[in-house]
């Protein structure tokens, strides 16, 4: 195995190090951690599990380290030895008559598109970067142009803190898979988990359409209410062959936070955005649709509805043609961190925070935390860009980025910010439903004081007795 940094003390010992965790496009604490491990197989990392076991010394495991704005590479506690998997990049499986691909946590969105181009498969891609895995955004439930990342996910291959490996959802020791059979499915409790390293995941593919159109319609920030209402009813209407619905491009600009908003946001304007596949009849008839929902709201729209298999490269909204086809691209998001490689991002002069809440699809509360955010960020002095992803016809992922210049003052406003909108959001009803490594502690408090979910812990004990796996990471803080 590949080994970076100080070399782990002999068992039993503990290593010490004064190595500070890579830099961090959110600017979080800066942890000490120890040397970076680079496993080739899932033998390699079960003796990684295992030596560190012995030596009590905690592993913090990435797939390709772009957790942007919640933590980047670094862990949630210090002193932890980095298990980047990386180099485990081989897709296992690719099975397309059934559509699903086994892979392993190092290979990248763009990988996995291009063995798809001609195929009639393709890939629920994020507007993230082309270079990110697809595990661990999937581990963290992130969220893909056509569906939840969560929708993806079939089975896993994990091995446990105690060294063993297991596979769950139906994924055979043989890396295939039929579906899922019969008994529990242990599949969701390694999702925002640290009880194991996931080694390889099956991830299922979306059937490629005949068609796929992408809704783009802008209305005034002065009719919001009437948006959302649209987006509601359109919202509650979906059918499977549409992709994710979203309220996007929704800014709030304090003066002193101008300076990091991307160019050509526009405080004025508010976005809803959905792709629509199927054949060419039935997305004629999901447009007709939303336009008619459009019409009643009264909403003064623009709609764009785009043939994503012509859009040109010098349309504005040609990223998210592609994004809708299954292709990944970073233009947009260098664009907006101002970096020309992705490499640069963690170092990029704007810096970015994510908070992530759980909002219900319904009015009062998507209203409510508008009003919620907009508040803080005033009182902050910093700005936001929220954006509602309707998950389900009940409840919305709500992303709010925070991108703020990096000078300590506004830095500060920034970490402010994330901490004073957790607490509100909380006192609302809607708590995060993704974290980043500053807060997880506090939130892993206001989990126990909110749920009876108590026993998880147990699993804790069961999977990773010796607490090794990711302290802290939205399980269990203690070790
Ligand atoms: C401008 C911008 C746009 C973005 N767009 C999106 C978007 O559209 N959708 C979205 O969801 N996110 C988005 N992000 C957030 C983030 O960049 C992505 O979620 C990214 O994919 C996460 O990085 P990664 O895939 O390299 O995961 P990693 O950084 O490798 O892992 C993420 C987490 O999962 C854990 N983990 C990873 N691998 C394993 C494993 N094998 N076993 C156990 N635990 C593991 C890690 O400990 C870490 O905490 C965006 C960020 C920015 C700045």
């Amino acid at each position: 195995m590949k080994t970076v940094g100080e070399p782990s003390a002999s068992p039993g010992e503990k290593a010490l190090s004064v190595q500070r965790s890579s830099p961090d496009l959110g600017a979080h604490r800066p942890r000490r951690t120890r040397e970076t491990l680079f496993p080739a197989g899932t033998g390699e990392v079960r003796d990684a599990v295992l030596a560190a076991r012995a030596g009590k010394t905690p592993l913090y495991p990435l797939s390709t380290g772009r957790n942007w704005g919640m933590g980047s590479r670094s862990p949630v506690v210090d002193d932890c030895a980095v298990l980047d998997l990386g180099r485990m990049n081989a897709v296992r499986t690719l099975d397309l008559d059934a559509g699903y691909a086994v892979i392993e946590p190092g290979v990248t969105q763009r990988q996995l598109a291009a063995l798809l181009e001609g195929t009639p498969w393709m890939l629920n891609v994020t507007a993230g970067c082309a270079d990110a895995g697809v595990i661990g955004n999937t581990l963290e439930r992130g969220d893909g142009t056509i569906r939840a990342r969560t929708d993806d996910l079939l089975g896993l291959e994990v091995v446990l803190g105690t060294g063993e490996v297991v596979t769950t959802g139906g994924l055979d020791r043989h890396g295939r898979r039929a579906g899922r059979i019969a008994g529990p499915d242990l599949t969701g409790v390694f999702q925002q988990a640290n009880l194991g390293v996931v080694t390889a995941a099956a991830i299922g593919l979306v059937p490629r359409p005949e068609t796929i159109a992408l809704v783009h319609a802008t209305f005034a920030r002065d009719a919001l209410e009437e948006g959302v209402d649209a987006l509601i009813r359109i919202g509650r209407a979906r059918v499977a062959e549409h992709g994710m619905l979203r309220l996007k491009e929704l800014f709030v600009v304090p003066e002193r936070g101008a300076a990091a908003v991307p160019p050509g946001a526009d405080p004025d304007t508010v976005t809803i955005q959905v792709p629509l596949l199927g054949s060419p009849a039935a997305v004629r008839d999901a447009e007709r649709g939303i336009r008619a929902v459009f019409q009643d709201a009264g909403t003064p729209v623009s709609v764009r509805v785009l043939d994503t298999a012509t859009t040109t490269a010098d349309d504005p909204l040609y990223a998210r043609a592609r994004f809708a086809r299954g292709i990944p691209t970073c233009d947009a998001l260098r664009a907006g961190l101002r970096v020309r490689t992705c490499e640069e991002a963690d170092e990029a002069a704007v810096g970015w925070l994510m908070f992530l809440p759980t909002v219900p699809l319904r009015r009062e509360s998507l209203s409510t935390a508008v009003d919620l955010m907009r508040a803080e960020s005033q009182r902050h002095g910093t700005a936001s860009m929220l954006e509602f992803n309707v998950i389900s016809q009940h409840s919305t992922n709500m992303v709010v980025q925070c991108p703020f210049v990096r000078e300590p003052d506004a830095v500060e406003r920034a970490h402010a910010l994330r901490a004073a909108a957790r607490d509100a959001f909380r006192r609302a009803g809607f708590p995060v439903y993704r974290s980043n490594i500053d807060q997880q502690d506090s939130e892993l408090a206001v989990r126990a004081e909110d749920y009876r979910d108590g026993p998880l812990g147990a699993l804790k004990d069961l999977f990773d007795p010796d607490g090794i796996i990711a302290p802290g990471r939205y399980l269990v803080v203690a070790r």
